[in-house]
């Protein structure tokens, strides 16, 4: 990922042609992508009469995404770009942005090609465009589905006017494993959640007019269950009971559909023995025939290809089983290009195969709005305006401040005085390039604030700030090379790791307080970046507990694109703020809630485990025949660990504000209510500290006697509420039969009546507790 390769054919094409918000229950169903029957049968019409004109080899041309070289993942093999659009082989582009060069490659297609049809433009737009938000598991943590939806709307905004019209995006991935470097790009671990945040995703991307020129087409990845792959390991075999399939892995991707996402991406994975990419059962009969989806489906980067490695043929076999399976679009690999006519002549597939892909393809298309004006999405004008606005960079401000979880703060060291000295130490001090995080292709690198430089320009002279680097990222120099790739970069210090240490605790004791940045760099998590050791590498923990011992305060400001094992920190450590990667502003930000202007309210949205050992851990786990009594760690013959117990650090939904929060007892409407009926389930939530500050009121329920194995806890519901120091307030959700729905051992989707718990806390083991029954 990230890595700017900008092959030869590009270059020669490039000179030839030159707020709190209340969260929303319920999944909003209402399509965004607004087709009307008229505007259907006219589309329909349209392309019958355009693919009439089509030869075979047109048809496969329009199934071909070749890069335009500005990012790419594996290998490229596109070549020859440009007389390939002149000769009809090529139906999108992806990764090639500006006007300019949008501009003069669709004309390329519009007026160069037999048919004139034009290009398709997508790319990478995860969490931001040249405005960055944080990465998307720290986005979650903000619990903000207004917030997040207009993260992607501006991220849009910004992409849609410098050419792009497709994002490949949402990451929709449910991840219960940290290892996993991708992680960091999705929601976290929570069914519910992650389906939340991937219709408010698809809702910010494609506004409510797929055709207007500020909109880009979503594209849901990755298509699916990518996010259990074995041992954590990129790429790795999933192996799944159609269960957990239901009930836990595909409800976000059938969200961001429900929500009218116009693409999906398949996934790389093996799915119970058949690659997603040559799946029928999931690319057919569950996408198209049980969920209606009607949009295009693209590959991941290379993934047909891929399929020979995994085992099932050479090009022309692994091309023909996906195109087959229900793939339209073939990124980057062009197996569909130089294979499926001779698959069609043998018989391998069928025109209809090709017709198929090649229809949803052009529907795509059309319904951008590209068949009436191919240059929409190309406006100088608008790009000069739009990128990098300044109320896009205010709101980047502040939702990086919101994504921010305090994860300790004894005595209340945080927040700091804006006075007085401040030793700034560690190699993710003074790094603005590791700033905005992982798949952030379009990012000034150069341009974006360092903690440091962000801290001078916050507090000016009110606070004196020492800086030393205390330590390099990693002892292996060959590993601190593999995690500062593509420009993030953090130099080394080639003095020895007693002489960094010996400067930094010099430092320290120069200062009143001690600011410790520490963690991984942003190369660290993402694609192709996953960890067996998700500690703070050791040469910085050594850092640390230096630090430590000056007996100054010390405040650990953790970079992080996943749960990181903090298991010593948290015993040692007096104040822990973990900041993820924050984005263009996330300097600006970090000062803001060290400081004290925002009061930290992040909810981790992946549990964070003691040690590697525990994972995979979750908090919607079952209970097992042997459940360990409350309260013991350890218990023979019950379900444990000799060396740990089974709690994890920190838990799911946890997270500090430097005010408190107090719970009432949860009171029901009813002990008992039946299906279309409804129960309110309420509490009062107090703020019992001096601060005003934000709180997400989780709710979560258990089914306790079910047909099928149950998990402890289930959330169903949150809000996010803010509360002046002492106020009060009654949260109220309501709960309904078809909140306690799930797929049975036949797959059908129904709730059982029988005894629920409920539960109602600021995180998910904190919590008040009451029952009612389902009739
Ligand atoms: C990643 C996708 C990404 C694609 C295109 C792949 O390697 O898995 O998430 O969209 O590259 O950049």
């Amino acid at each position: 990922m990230n890595k700017l390769i900008i092959p030869s054919m590009v270059i020669a094409l490039m000179m030839a042609v030159p707020c709190t918000t209340q969260a929303q229950r319920k999944v909003d169903k209402k399509p965004t992508l607004a087709i009307k029957p008229t505007d259907k049968s006219k589309m329909k019409a349209f392309i019958d009469e355009l693919m009439a004109k089509m030869t075979v080899d047109e048809k496969i041309g329009q199934l071909n995404l070749p890069t335009g070289g500005e990012a790419t993942t594996g290998s490229a093999v596109s070549t020859d770009l440009e007389s390939k659009i002149k000769a009809g082989q090529v139906g999108g582009v992806f990764s090639l942005t500006t006007p300019d060069r949008v501009r003069k490659t669709q004309e390329l297609a519009v007026n160069h090609s037999r048919l004139k049809i034009p290009l398709i433009f997508g790319q990478d737009v995860i969490h931001g465009y040249k405005t960055l938000f944080p990465i998307p598991l720290g986005l979650s943590a903000t619990w903000d589905l207004a917030l997040i939806e207009k993260t992607a709307r501006i991220a849009a905004t910004e992409a849609s006017a410098d050419g792009l019209n497709w994002a490949y995006s949402p990451m929709v991935d449910i991840s219960r494993d940290p290892r996993w470097g991708r992680i960091s790009e999705g929601s976290g671990e929570d069914t519910y959640l992650g389906s939340q945040i991937a219709a408010a995703m698809v809702r910010g991307l494609q506004g409510k007019d797929l055709a207007a020129n500020n909109t880009l087409m979503a594209c849901v990845k990755h298509f699916a269950l990518y996010g259990a792959a074995e041992a954590g390991r990129d790429y790795n075999t999933t192996d799944m009971s159609l269960h957990r399939m239901y009930n836990e892995y595909l409800p976000p991707y059938k969200a961001a559909v429900d929500a009218g996402a116009g693409s999906i991406m398949t996934s790389f994975n093996d799915i119970n023995g058949v690659p997603a990419t040559a799946n029928h059962w999931l690319l057919t009969d569950v996408l198209r025939k049980q969920w209606g989806f009607k949009g295009m489906v693209a590959t991941d980067y290379t993934a047909i290809n891929e399929l020979i490695d995994h085992g099932l043929g050479d090009l022309q076999q692994v091309s023909a089983l996906s195109l087959k399976a229900g793939v339209d679009m073939d990124m980057v690999g062009e197996g569909f290009l130089t294979t499926l006519k001779k698959s069609l002549q043998e018989g391998k597939v069928s025109e209809a195969d090709i017709d198929r892909a090649c229809r949803n393809v052009l529907e795509a298309k059309y319904k951008l709005g590209l068949f009436d004006d191919p240059y929409k999405y190309c406006s100088e004008e608008r790009a000069k305006k739009e990128i990098l606005a300044k109320e896009h960079l205010d709101f980047a401000r502040e939702v990086a401040a919101q994504s921010f979880v305090l994860l300790k703060n004894e005595n209340n060291v945080l927040p700091l005085k804006k006075s007085g000295t401040v030793a700034l130490i560690g190699p993710l001090a003074n790094t603005g390039s590791n700033m905005p995080g992982t798949w952030s292709v379009n990012a000034d690198l150069k341009n974006t604030q360092s903690l440091l430089e962000g801290m001078q320009e916050v507090l000016g002279s009110n606070v004196k700030i020492l800086h030393s680097l205390g330590a390099n990222l990693l002892e292996d120099a060959a590993y601190q090379e593999r995690a500062t790739m593509f420009g993030r970069e953090i130099p080394r210090d080639n003095r020895s790791e007693e002489a960094l240490i010996q400067e930094a605790v010099k430092t320290a004791q120069q200062a009143d307080v001690v600011v410790a940045a520490l963690g991984e760099s942003s190369e660290m998590s993402g694609e192709s970046s996953s960890r067996t050791d998700l500690n703070i590498p050791a040469v910085q923990q050594r850092l640390l507990a230096a630090l430590l011992k000056t007996g100054k305060p010390v405040v650990l400001v953790v970079f992080a694109g996943r749960p990181l094992t903090l298991t010593w920190e948290q015993a040692h450590v007096p104040a822990i703020l973990n900041v993820w990667f924050g984005g263009t502003q996330a300097a600006k930000a970090i000062t803001d809630v060290l400081f004290g202007d925002v009061n930290p309210s992040g909810k981790i949205t992946a549990t964070f485990p003691k040690n590697v050992g525990q994972i995979p851990i979750y908090y919607s786990h079952k209970n097992t025949g042997r459940p360990l009594a409350e309260g013991k760690w350890f218990q023979k013959f019950r379900s444990n660990y000799l060396d740990v117990d089974n709690e994890p650090l920190y838990p799911f939904g946890y997270g500090l504000s430097y005010t408190s929060f107090a719970y009432s007892d949860i009171k029901l409407s009813k002990n008992a209510f039946s299906a279309g009926d409804s129960l309110a389930v309420s509490v009062t939530v107090t703020n019992t500290g001096k601060m005003a500050g934000k709180e997400v009121v989780q709710l979560y329920t258990q089914d306790l006697v079910g047909s099928i194995t149950r998990p402890v806890k289930e959330l169903k519901a949150f809000q996010k509420i803010e509360l002046k120091a002492g106020e009060r307030k009654q949260v109220v959700f309501h709960l309904s039969a078809e909140d306690l729905k799930f797929y049975n051992a036949d797959l059908q989707y129904v709730a059982e009546p029988g005894d629920f718990k409920v539960f109602v806390g600021g995180n998910s083991r904190d919590v008040k507790e009451a029952q009612f029954k389902l009739q």
